[in-house]
């Protein structure tokens, strides 16, 4: 299936919604993407939009700051030291 290009709320420009190798998506300009039907997000011959959106601050910074609380990371368990059994 052919990619479906969508336009960047700020600037208008025609983008691709491709994923990184990393599984992430990433807006890329859909005139650097060649193959139609490309997946993967590929930084020799494409070019994210962020690097060329004229309102890249916009992506970078968050619209709003979430006051969720933080996650706290609960430390794994102390694991239990194997005995040894003496034979
Ligand atoms: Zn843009």
């Amino acid at each position: 299936m052919p990619n479906k290009i969508s336009q960047c709320h700020s600037c208008k420009k025609d983008i691709i919604w491709l994923k990184t190798f990393k599984g992430k998506n990433i807006p890329v300009d859909a005139e650097t993407v060649k193959d139609p039907e490309a997946k993967l997000f590929d930084r020799a011959t494409m070019v994210c939009h962020f690097e060329t959106c004229v309102d890249a601050e916009k992506f970078r910074k968050p619209k709003e700051e979430k006051t969720a609380p933080a996650k706290t990371e609960t430390p794994p368990p102390a694991a239990e030291p194997e005995e040894e059994i003496p034979l």
